[in-house]
């Protein structure tokens, strides 16, 4: 189980929550496997203790009057997958459909991020940008705080937001800005 940086001592990252008063001393305790990687928190007000371990592909969360409470509670959705005989869908369980090609087991409400292939909905690139994207790639074009932030902090996610930047950068381009 590796440990996130902003509970280890010593890193920027413990650096910046202890100064934001996020600092949670807590140890946990359940035998969670070698490449998952866990943090956990009292939440904002109304305290809400809660742990979250991701592992590739998926991740688990569980809520408690304590940590090692929230620990335990995800520690029990996890091992509950193990004994499920999964039946996956796109569906997710009381909620919405989702076609970017995640899934959730019908049986036990297991997430995997990618269960499927993403459904392309052709066309879909040939209109103009609403506001709220159009923001958004402002500041994915300049705002080189949030971006060098985004980079430290989400690496793996870092060509995925150079792709959009380019695919709205496109669509201005081609399409125009927000039509009142
Ligand atoms: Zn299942």
């Amino acid at each position: 189980m590796k440990i996130a940086s902003h509970h280890i001592e010593g890193t920027p990252q413990h650096k910046l929550s202890s100064l934001m008063g996020k600092n949670t001393e807590y140890t946990p305790v359940q035998n969670w496997p070698e490449e998952c990687t866990v943090q956990w928190g009292n939440g904002i007000i109304p305290a809400n203790p809660f742990f979250e371990a991701f592992i590739p592909g998926t991740f688990y969360r569980g809520d408690g009057a304590t940590i090692e409470e929230a620990e335990a509670n995800a520690f029990a959705q996890y091992e509950k997958e193990k004994t499920c005989n999964h039946l996956w869908g796109r569906q997710r369980p009381k909620r919405d459909l989702y076609t970017n090609g995640a899934g959730w087991c019908r049986h036990c409400g297991a997430f995997r991020s990618k269960m499927f292939n993403e459904i392309v909905n052709l066309g879909s690139h040939r209109k103009p940008l609403n506001k709220s994207e159009e923001y958004f790639l402002d500041s994915l074009e300049n705002d080189h705080e949030m971006n060098a932030h985004m980079d430290e902090k989400y690496p793996h996610d870092r060509k995925q937001r150079q792709t959009q930047a380019r695919l709205l950068r496109i669509r201005k381009n081609l399409f125009g800005g927000p039509q009142e």
